[in-house]
């Protein structure tokens, strides 16, 4: 079976047939069991048939998608997954076959969202922290009213917590950084180029 082929998956780049074929050796340090995995679990962009960004899954879902044929892959990362007899290009950035209609863009309302769109910044002091020493604080305290939603949840970091309390920011002498956007396309496609950052190849896709 030939996957390239079948897919549109690009053949592997020539350095790595050569430094595969004159060494023997493995190609990089991500045929170690821990890497691959890693890698499996590295982001990938999804676009629409229509080159528009839909979503963001990880390796190992998308090259099922490459494997049924729903999708092709439009960037490829410079390595390759081995398996038993054939070396599988790695998916950067694929792309939908078949256009689907997203009626909304809608993303689940997490801690881990809410921190990917406060870039791990304590909306009250505005310095920023790893995710362990972050909670999430309702502006409008939940005793009060305050729902758990986009525009009323906020990173916080445990001393502006503690000191906010169950009050208002204003009760608190506290200032919001920014005010909690709602989740609109812009925030999906923000979200999208944070978690992309480090990857070229979807600038051209969420960039304009
Ligand atoms: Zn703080």
């Amino acid at each position: 079976m030939d996957i390239r082929l079948k897919n549109g998956l690009r053949p592997r780049p020539n350095v790595a047939i050569s430094a595969s074929t004159t060494s023997g050796a493995p190609l990089s340090p991500l045929s170690a069991p821990a890497q691959r995995l890693s890698l499996m679990q590295a982001p990938v962009l999804v676009l629409n048939a229509t080159f528009e960004p839909i979503n963001v899954t990880a390796v190992r879902r998308a090259l099922v998608l490459l494997l049924k044929g729903v999708a092709q892959a439009e960037e490829i990362h410079p390595t390759e997954v081995h398996s038993c007899r054939q070396a599988v290009n790695v998916p950067s950035v694929i792309r939908l076959l078949t256009y689907r209609h997203i009626p909304q863009q809608s993303r689940a309302l997490s801690r881990k969202n809410i921190l990917l769109r406060d870039r791990n910044t304590c909306q009250f002091c505005g310095d920023t922290f790893p995710a362990s020493e972050l909670t999430l604080d309702h502006v409008v305290p939940r005793s009060r009213g305050g729902r758990s939603s986009w525009e009323n949840l906020v990173a916080c970091c445990y001393n502006c917590n503690n000191r906010k309390g169950d009050r208002t920011p204003e009760e608190a002498g506290l200032q919001l950084v920014r005010r909690p956007r709602p989740f609109t396309l812009h925030t999906s496609r923000q979200l999208m180029r944070l978690i992309g950052h480090k990857d070229e190849k979807w600038r051209k896709y969420l960039f304009y």
